[in-house]
């Protein structure tokens, strides 16, 4: 087994070691850093590269600061879905850092399971609606913004809560929002997991001509026959796999034809 550090505040070690374990590493965290400095969900700090960058980022200081080979880095993000806008959706992203062969091995995932959610709320009665529809105290919250002097990430209990929220809905609306820290949010949490199974597939896929690791599908290739009127479609006949190590790729095929629906002439 081969050690593997990661850099977490929030307790991301027990969804993660099982999968990494199955492709060969021990998983070994330090707390000390402060990855809020790379960017945190509320504003305090803004995450200044792109989400897989951040990841990486992340996976290259465990790799330096646990002095060990390989590095694992975590960044999520939540926004409405890329389809119609209308759903919270988020995205987990896991980066794996060879620091001797300078090599990097991601791992996506994306869905609705997430409870993302906030709201300016009134009075007491539709505080408790949110903190119930997000399942708090099971899952976090967060009262306020971070230019609100009573802003805390840190609250417990409904008593608390409420103890909190009465005062402030005397005199003003109040920001309420769900936590989305992993150590704060069971759901995503499980994203994490998740993403953490389809790290150790991708780990397990090695390039054919160098044997790197991480050799998996990066593009889609539209092109598959319609099914009714033969024409060449959109739809996805195949996916290229390639090899970030040395530029090797390969066509899988994925779908010899489409369903007339997927098709422009058919389905205009
Ligand atoms: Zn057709
Ligand atoms: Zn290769």
């Amino acid at each position: 087994m081969d050690n593997i550090t990661l850099l977490t505040k929030h307790h991301k070690a027990a969804v993660l070691e099982t999968a990494l374990a199955e492709s060969g590493f021990t998983l070994t965290t330090i707390d000390a850093f402060d990855t809020d400095q790379l960017g945190t969900f509320t504003g305090e700090q803004q995450r200044t590269k792109s989400q897989l960058n951040t990841a990486l980022q992340k996976a290259q200081l465990g790799a330096q600061l646990g002095n060990t080979r390989y590095g694992l880095g975590s960044e999520g993000s939540f926004g409405p879905d890329p389809f119609i806008g209308m759903t919270p959706w988020n995205i987990e992203v896991l980066a794996w850092w060879d620091a001797q062969t300078e090599h990097a091995v991601y791992a996506m995932i994306q869905g609705p399971e997430t409870n993302y959610s906030q709201k300016s709320v009134s009075s007491i009665d539709e505080a408790k609606q949110f903190l119930a529809q997000v399942k708090f105290p099971e899952h976090g919250i967060i009262i306020g913004t971070n230019n609100d002097s009573y802003f805390n990430k840190d609250v417990q209990t409904l008593e608390m809560a409420l103890e909190i929220l009465q005062p402030l809905l005397a005199v003003a609306p109040v920001w309420l929002e769900t936590d989305m820290r992993a150590h704060r949010n069971p759901t995503r949490m499980r994203m994490i997991g998740k993403c953490a199974l389809k790290l150790a597939h991708n780990l397990k896929c090695l390039c054919p001509m160098c044997t790197q690791r991480g050799f998996v599908a990066s593009a889609q290739i539209p092109g598959a026959i319609c099914e009714s009127c033969g024409a060449e479609t959109r739809y996805p006949r195949a996916e290229l796999l390639s090899c970030s190590a040395c530029g090797h790729k390969e066509e899988r095929l994925l779908n010899s034809f489409a369903p007339a629906n997927r098709c422009d002439f058919c389905n205009p």
